[in-house]
C-alpha cells in the first residue's frame, strides 16, 4: 500500500515516457506514483491515463526550482489542478526560461573548448523541459565527461565554470503558485540545504509538508527532519527522486509513504482548494 512520491519522466529529466513509469511502479509492487516534473505539468495526464484500470493511483504533482540565499531550494506540489490555463501559462515561461538557461550553458562550455551543440541537446531533452541532466548527457556523449555526475561535478554544479544562474524564483513563490492551483506544498530534498541554520525561514513560507525520506538523507538528517515536522505540524513525506535508467539515481520505491500520508495531502490540498 505504498506510493513513491516523487518520480521524473521524460516530461522533464527522466529516461522513461510517464506510461513506462506507471507500468513500472505497478511492477514494483506500489500502489501509487508521485509525478513530480520539473517546471512542468505536461506528464501527468498521459501517467493518469496510462494507470486506469492498472491498479496503479498517480499523484498529480510538480517539482519547481527556486533560488534562495544563494542556494538551490525545490518545491514539491501535491494534487495541483494540474489542467489549469493560467497554471500552463506560468509554466510555459519557466520553460522559456529553461531553454535560454541552458542555450547560455551550452555556450560556456564551448568557449571551455566542448563543442557541445544546441541541436543535440535539444535532441536528448526531446520534448522534456530542458535541465542540466541534458546537457551532461550531451557531454558525456562527446567524451567530455565520464558519466552524467563527473558532468555535474566539474562543470555544471553551483560554482563550476560552466554554471549559469536560473531566472529567479523564491520558494515563497512556489509554494504561492502551488497553493493557488489547489496543491499541497511540500518542502523537497531539505537535506541538500547547504547551510541547515537558514532552515528556520523555509519553515514559515506556507508549506505543508517536507521531504524526510530522499535516498541521500542519512539516519541523523531524518531524525531531525522529522522533528522540524512535529513541531511545525508539516506531513512527514518520502520520495526516490527516481529518473530512470541513466545512472546515478535510486530505484523506483527506494523511499516509500504509506497510503495515509497521500490521503493527508489530498486533504491539505483540498483545504486550500481554490478550485
Ligand atoms: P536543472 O533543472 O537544470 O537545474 O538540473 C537539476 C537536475 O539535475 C535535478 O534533477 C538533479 O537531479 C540533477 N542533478 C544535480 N546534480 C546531479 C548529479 N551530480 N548527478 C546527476 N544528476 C544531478
Ligand atoms: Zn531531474
Ligand atoms: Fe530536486
Ligand atoms: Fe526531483
Amino acid at each position: 500500500m505504498d506510493c513513491d512520491l516523487h518520480v521524473h519522466t521524460r516530461a522533464s529529466d527522466g529516461s522513461l515516457e510517464p506510461e513506462q513509469v506507471v507500468a513500472l511502479a505497478r511492477e514494483t509492487g506500489l500502489k501509487g506514483v508521485g509525478i513530480t516534473d520539473h517546471d512542468t505539468v505536461s506528464g501527468i495526464s498521459r501517467a493518469v491515463d496510462a494507470a486506469k484500470g492498472m491498479g496503479v493511483r498517480v499523484v498529480p504533482g510538480i517539482e519547481i526550482s527556486t533560488e534562495w540565499l544563494d542556494d538551490e531550494v525545490h518545491v514539491l506540489g501535491y494534487f495541483i489542478n494540474y489542467q489549469m490555463p493560467w497554471l500552463k501559462d506560468r509554466l510555459r515561461q519557466r520553460q522559456e526560461g529553461r531553454i535560454k538557461r541552458a542555450r547560455k550553458i551550452v555556450k560556456r562550455l564551448n568557449q571551455l573548448e566542448m563543442p557541445v551543440s544546441w541541436e543535440q541537446v535539444a535532441r536528448i531533452a526531446g520534448q522534456g523541459a530542458v535541465g542540466r541532466p541534458h546537457i551532461a548527457r550531451a557531454m558525456v556523449e562527446c567524451g567530455f565527461a565520464a558519466d552524467i555526475n563527473d558532468a555535474f561535478v566539474r562543470f555544471l554544479n553551483r560554482g563550476c565554470p560552466a554554471y549559469v544562474p536560473r531566472s529567479h524564483l523564491t520558494p515563497e513563490e512556489a509554494v504561492k503558485i502551488i497553493r493557488t492551483a489547489g496543491g499541497a506544498p511540500v518542502l523537497a530534498h531539505p537535506g541538500l540545504i547547504r547551510k541547515r541554520g537558514l532552515m528556520a525561514p523555509l519553515l514559515e513560507i506556507g508549506l505543508d509538508g517536507l521531504e524526510v525520506y530522499y535516498p541521500q538523507h542519512n539516519t541523523a538528517t531524518v531524525e531531525w527532519l522529522l522533528e522540524l515536522a512535529q513541531e511545525k505540524n508539516l506531513i512527514p513525506t518520502a520520495g526516490s527522486d527516481f529518473h530512470g535508467n541513466i545512472g546515478g539515481y535510486a530505484p523506483m520505491g527506494a523511499c516509500r509513504v504509506s497510503w495515509d500520508t497521500v490521503e493527508k495531502l489530498r486533504e491539505r490540498a483540498t483545504r486550500h482548494g481554490s478550485g
